[in-house]
């Protein structure tokens, strides 16, 4: 069984003091529950300091971007940096694509030097408004899943605990999130490009999250769905109260009823 996996990606948003008070009430909010894995990812800045905060909570850290390795790449962070300082990695986000122009070969590019590092990638993928609009979404995504994972072996796939979001970018921070039939089934068409490609053991393994609009009052209808495992999180997680909604409401959902 897949353990569901919440995800809180702060963006660009609160300074290295902010992010640990918003650390620490998550941790007192979620303390001593168990069958959800939590993930927090704040800016470079705060992840030290975050990282030390969460060290023997559970709670993981993620970063929400890297580069390919070190050297004249001002500004830029490379993977070898962040090992043994966080778990996961975010790639692919839809701001990174479409406000910084990251394609899919640099999104692959760093998929591969992230796990070389042993970071697991959390690999975004998703349609825009108007590739939904002319009914592309699957075509969309399935082309940035085959991208991104292209020549990845599955052993290491597996091995790094490599994570997937569906966000359409047209939910993502819109208040207007995809309801969760739609989710589902583009989740089982990730899952079955996965078991096509790595066979279904590693596919089975492999969790899947929704992203895009998600809050503490429409979460469980997207858990409530076999196929998706949990949430990407963005707005919602820079609230400790709501995030911790997610986290428990997640949960009630899915643990008490052992899929
Ligand atoms: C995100 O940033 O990945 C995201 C899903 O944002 P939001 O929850 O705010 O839509």
């Amino acid at each position: 069984m897949r353990t569901p996996f919440i995800a809180g990606n702060w963006k660009c948003h609160r300074t290295v003091e902010e992010a640990l008070a918003l650390a620490q009430a998550i941790v007192r909010g979620v303390e001593g529950l168990s069958g959800v894995e939590v993930a927090l990812c704040p800016s470079f800045v705060a992840l030290p300091a975050v990282a030390e905060r969460l060290r023997g909570t559970g709670i993981a850290v993620g970063a929400q971007n890297v580069y390919l390795g070190e050297g004249a790449y001002t500004g830029e962070v490379a993977p070898r940096m962040l090992a043994g300082l966080c778990r996961y990695v975010i790639l692919g986000h839809s701001e990174r694509r479409h406000l910084f122009g990251e394609d899919d070969r640099l999104i692959h590019a760093k998929l591969l030097a992230a796990m070389e590092w042993g970071l697991a990638p959390i690999l975004c993928v998703g349609e825009s408004l108007e590739e939904n609009e002319q009914g592309r979404t699957e075509e969309v995504v399935a082309a940035q899943v085959e991208a991104a994972l292209a020549d990845v072996e599955g052993r290491l796939w597996q091995e790094r605990g490599g994570v997937i979001a569906y966000e359409p970018v047209w939910a993502i921070g819109t208040g207007r999130p995809c309801d969760g039939a739609t989710a589902n089934r583009i989740i089982a068409l990730i899952r079955s490009l996965l078991a096509e490609r790595y066979g279904s053991r590693i596919a089975e393994g492999t969790r899947i999250l929704y992203g895009g609009s998600v809050n503490a009052a429409n979460i469980g209808e997207f858990v409530e769905h076999p196929e998706i495992d949990g949430a990407l999180v963005g707005g919602a997680s820079l609230k400790a109260d709501e995030f911790v909604a997610i986290v428990r409401r997640t949960r009630a959902v899915r643990v008490s009823d052992e899929r």
